[in-house]
């Protein structure tokens, strides 16, 4: 017999596996991102019944196999219930799940994606913040975690920290308006520039604390969608899903 051990994390995904069984993804502070398999997980009178849903938060009792993990116990504190009782946000919370999924890896460090995502579904169902900041905040936080994220606090081209007002996307981040002048780049707001630079040194506990005007709003999320399109091919499946719902 294999050790058993205590995971926390949330379930991402979930497959059925033959015809009372299923296969789930979860993202834990202990191991990253990994497959396990839950025996029966689909009879009506399974204590996992409800642990084996995407958006199930808490303690999997594990055990590791030849080629997967089974979850023997589940221990679920959180299961999003309002959430997922609401169409809309039921929609962007499963693409913030695949982002996660997706850059997620086993046996990596993935507690700041985890915190993300849970803060990030949290702050959906107290519903002060709109839900296209709140997925634009998320994709930002994202890039960062990943290490891979548009640089915001010195000039792409010259390296000058002063006289930053223009974001180019062949450079990817910010330009002087020296550079800008020889090199282009689109002039941001000013609200706009200090909104990412917020997103990317401020701790993910204190991501959800601000509010942007309509027009900073629209300017950021129009540049991200830019961003991302430019430098990731990855097309997630969720979100086409919600670009073509009409919110
Ligand atoms: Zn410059």
């Amino acid at each position: 017999m294999s050790e058993r051990l205590l995971v926390e994390g949330m379930v991402l995904s979930a497959m059925p596996i033959g015809e009372y069984d299923k296969r789930i993804m979860i993202l834990t502070r202990e191991r990253g991102l990994i497959s396990a398999f839950i025996r029966g997980a689909r009879r009506p009178n399974s204590p996992n019944l409800a642990a084996a849903n995407p958006f199930a938060y808490g303690t999997f009792e594990i055990y590791e196999g030849r080629s997967s993990y089974t979850v023997s116990k589940t221990d679920i504190k959180e299961y999003f219930r309002e959430l997922t009782q609401d169409l809309e946000m039921v929609y962007y919370g499963f693409y913030f799940l695949e982002i996660a999924e997706y850059y997620a890896q086993e046996n990596m460090d993935e507690r700041q994606r985890l915190k993300l995502l849970y803060l990030t579904l949290k702050v959906m169902e107290k519903k002060v913040l709109s839900l296209s900041l709140i997925k634009f905040i998320y994709e930002f936080k994202t890039l960062v975690i990943n290490g891979e994220y548009p640089n915001v606090y010195t000039c792409q081209v010259c390296g000058k920290k002063e006289d930053l007002h223009a974001f180019s996307m062949k450079h990817r981040g910010l330009v002087c308006d020296s550079c800008r002048e020889k090199e282009g780049g689109e002039v941001l707001q000013s609200s706009s520039i200090y909104t990412m630079q917020y997103i990317v040194s401020t701790p993910v506990e204190k991501l959800y604390t601000f509010k942007l005007s309509e027009g900073v709003q629209s300017e950021l999320i129009e540049l991200m969608r830019i961003y991302r399109k430019r430098y990731f091919t990855h097309v997630f499946k969720s979100e086409e899903f919600l670009e073509k719902s009409m919110w």
